[in-house]
């Protein structure tokens, strides 16, 4: 059984300000990126697959990959415009997977327990992604600003990566939903994660992992002093 993960690190980091882009800000000594390479490097995943912004591939190999010594990182390919894009440049570039791991790189805290929570469903599933049930109460918008209802905030999930599938059902997925991609833009659809592309394209339906609160993704500089602080503590 072959597992294999593509870490996603081709975002321009814009909500961040300043030049440099996010995955590379230092976050207690080392690069945002790390901490995600880390976990993955460390746990039963055999190959690692990272995406970055074109460019970057030279850059992210030496001074990421090579420096840390991850060695499971066995590709560095340029991602696309949007997140489903360097998602797909991803799969494109995975060769022989059961199960393909598609994490955010800006999640650094993933564990080897969420990892495994994972695995053990996909097996059984076909597909699952890490979330935590809502800790607010969320509301649905009439879209003019006044609220049309309230959800039941048992029901309510937060969803984060990682998001496991079996290679070839993901792949047949991504591939229906670029097809689509015009028309789903023109629907205004905005497609953010990779579920979406299952729900939509699949009859499979998608089991509900075990996350972590901790398990953020860092965008904003605010973000920087949560996982300081989540750093601290472990
Ligand atoms: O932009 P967002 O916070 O949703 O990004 C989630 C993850 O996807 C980040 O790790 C980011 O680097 C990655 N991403 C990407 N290619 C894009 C946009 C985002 O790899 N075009």
């Amino acid at each position: 059984m072959k597992c294999t993960a593509i870490v996603l690190a081709a975002g321009s980091g814009r909500r961040m300000g300043g030049n440099v882009k996010k995955q590379y800000l230092e976050m207690n000594g080392f690069p945002v990126i790390y901490y995600a390479l880390k976990a993955f490097q460390e746990s039963f995943v055999d190959e690692i697959i990272m995406v970055v912004s074109p460019g970057d591939e030279e850059y992210c190999g030496r001074e990421i990959v090579s420096r840390y010594g991850f060695d499971k990182v066995r590709r560095i390919v340029p991602g696309g415009k949007e997140r489903y894009n360097s998602v797909y440049a991803g799969i494109m570039a995975s060769e022989g997977a059961d199960y393909i791991f598609i994490h955010d790189g800006a999640r650094a805290f993933v564990t080897e327990d969420i990892l495994e929570r994972c695995l053990e469903s996909v097996q059984k599933n076909r597909a699952c992604v890490a979330a935590v049930k809502a800790k607010d109460t969320i509301k649905l918008e009439d879209g003019s600003g006044f609220v049309k209802e309230t959800l039941n905030r048992n029901l309510l999930w937060t969803i984060q990566t990682p998001q496991v599938f079996e290679a070839a059902l993901i792949r047949d997925c991504y591939e229906r939903l670029l097809a689509s991609e015009a028309l789903l833009l023109a629907k205004g659809i905005a497609i953010t994660d990779d579920t979406m592309a299952v729900e939509t394209f699949s009859d499979v339906k998608i089991h509900l992992v075990e996350g972590s609160y901790d398990n953020i993704k860092i965008t904003t500089p605010e973000d920087m002093v949560v996982g300081e602080a989540i750093l601290r503590k472990r």
